[in-house]
């Protein structure tokens, strides 16, 4: 059905039938704060909608023109604006709102069979937490909704950035009584993020990319977790999708999403929470909850690409908000049409010689770059 929004006007294509309620839902649409007209006549929440419907969602709290703006739920004045959803919170609003997109995520994840959940109160789930707000937060929510979550921190090694980053999550940890886990790439595999770059000849984001990932999964297989949670958010998956599409890469493509189920031995689920909530969102959720966060960005990162790609789509954002919301929840919705299945090979999982973990070949990629590296590098330190 084609969907009218308004405020900035624009229209979406949505999946029919479906009732009203169901469809403001799926758009985000706090119920009491438009009118849905269907062939320009009112339609209640329970009116079914048929697949070729005209659809108008027409607002009808005015925004904010004339004082400052309220909460959308309880009309107190808000603490937080977002564009995209045409809404404001107070403190205590913002704290449920974020919780409940992060609800809708795990309970409704995109393209999986209704019913099936990214993750269940049974699971024993470890959230990697690199002390910034998005992971941190998603603690904090899981946390507060019940999960029985313990955290994971991986020490890159680089200066004060890590040290500062590892005591924000243990006091994080120390103050809810949580558990966390740490892992210090120095003293389990010998190498830092930056000494590992330089004596791999890699480039420090690439190094660095594969030790967390390869740490994750293999502190989670050896603590017997089920899921493994990251903190992703709907600006760093639409930037990635952009950057995927823009270079066609079909395999990866294939492969983004925010659940990835484990597909043999060794291997545990991996989900993605955050993938509906902004930033901006989580920042403020943080600053709600008390939540003490680095703020301070990793100062390698410069000149990787997906900062440009970031920089660029919040300007396309700006001028059209909830453009990155739609592209990315979009590409989701209709993934298994877009993507050719044969991109993603089916690809037979091995054993590494070296540890154990899966692998396509005889070695695991991590493996190999850490040989690389031990070689090269003057001192040899910690276990295999
Ligand atoms: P990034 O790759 O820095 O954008 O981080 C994406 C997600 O990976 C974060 O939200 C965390 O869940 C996780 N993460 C990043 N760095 C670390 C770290 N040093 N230790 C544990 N988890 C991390
Ligand atoms: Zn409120
Ligand atoms: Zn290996």
């Amino acid at each position: 059905m084609r969907v009218r929004l308004r405020n900035p006007d624009r229209t979406v294509e949505v999946e029919g039938p479906c009732t009203v309620a169901e469809l403001l839902d799926h758009l985000d649409v706090l119920p009491h704060t438009v009118l849905v007209l269907n062939d320009r006549a009112l339609v209640t929440a329970d009116h079914l909608l048929p697949a070729d419907a005209e659809v108008e969602v027409r607002p009808v709290i005015s925004g904010g023109a004339e004082g400052a703006p309220r909460c959308a739920v309880c009309r107190a004045p808000a603490v937080l604006e977002e564009r995209r959803h045409r809404a404001a919170w107070c403190a205590d609003h913002l704290a449920d709102h974020v919780q409940n997109q992060i609800r809708k995520a795990i309970d409704h994840p995109p393209g999986l069979p209704a019913g099936e959940r990214m993750c269940s109160y049974a699971d024993r789930l470890l959230v990697a937490v690199s002390g910034g707000k998005d992971s941190l937060a998603l603690w904090d929510a899981l946390t507060e909704m019940g999960y029985r979550v313990d955290g994971l921190y991986v020490g890159l090694g680089i200066g004060g950035y890590s040290e500062r980053s590892r005591e924000v999550c243990a006091a994080f940890a120390a103050e809810r009584g949580l558990d966390l886990h740490v892992v210090e790439l120095a003293e389990e595999y010998g190498y830092t993020t930056p000494s590992g770059a330089g004596a791999a000849g890699r480039s420090t984001c690439g190094v660095c990319g594969l030790s967390k990932r390869y740490a994750f999964n293999r502190v989670a297989v050896d603590h017997g977790y089920d899921v493994l949670a990251t903190g992703h958010n709907l600006d760093d998956e639409a930037a990635t999708l952009l950057g995927n599409v823009l270079r066609w890469q079909e395999s990866f493509l294939a492969r983004q999403h925010p659940v990835l189920p484990a597909t043999g031995a060794n291997q545990v689920r991996k989900i993605k929470p955050m993938y509906r909530l902004s930033e901006r969102e989580s920042a403020a959720y943080c600053v709600v909850r008390g939540i003490d966060y680095v703020v301070e960005e990793c100062p390698l990162v410069d000149g990787n690409t997906g900062h440009e790609l970031k920089a660029a789509f919040d300007l396309l954002e700006a001028a059209s908000p909830g453009l990155k919301a739609q592209f990315l929840f979009g590409f989701y919705d209709r993934q298994d049409r877009l993507v050719d299945p044969r991109a993603e090979e089916e690809v037979e999982l091995a054993e590494c010689g070296s540890c154990g973990m899966p692998t396509t070949g005889a070695v695991c990629a991590f493996c190999r770059q850490r040989e690389l590296i031990v070689q090269a590098l003057p001192v040899r330190t910690g276990a295999s």
